[in-house]
């Protein structure tokens, strides 16, 4: 079974909305010891029908470490290790935050912005491309 199946059949396990809250608790985890689906009573239950699921801490994050938009791994540590460039970084970073864009956010670019540990690439596009398209939103 790969990291994929196991992926998929967690998510089919918990539903989209929980899978999502997993990834943005183990995003916000990130630098600390604690892994937040570890030691949830969830993961027990999706290990008992899944036994090839990770028990380590490590294999659990990597797995969860996921754009579930763009279905894609997350990069990890963009600002000690940037893969973008610093006038990208700046915009992407200091976008003008609206509620129209905070549903665009959600919708198309949840790992593009803000908190730069970890992004997905194809995250930071999107949110470029509806700056571009919304020029009044992107105004310092
Ligand atoms: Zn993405």
């Amino acid at each position: 079974m790969t990291a994929d199946e196991i992926r998929s059949q967690f998510r089919a396990f918990v539903g989209e909305e929980r899978f999502r809250g997993f990834i943005f608790s183990t995003v916000n985890s990130l630098g600390t010891d604690f892994v937040p689906l570890c030691s949830h009573e969830v993961w027990r239950s999706f290990r008992e029908e899944c036994p090839a699921a990770p028990i380590q801490p490590e294999g659990i994050r990597g797995m969860l470490l996921w754009c579930h938009v763009h279905e894609r791994p997350l990069l990890i540590d963009q600002l000690s290790n940037p893969t973008l460039d610093a006038a990208t970084l700046a915009t992407i970073t200091h976008s003008s935050r609206t509620s129209e864009w905070y549903e665009a956010a959600e919708r198309s670019f949840p790992h593009g912005h803000g908190g730069l540990d970890v992004v997905c690439p194809e995250c930071v596009a999107a949110h470029l491309k509806w700056l571009a398209a919304h020029p009044r939103w992107n105004e310092p």
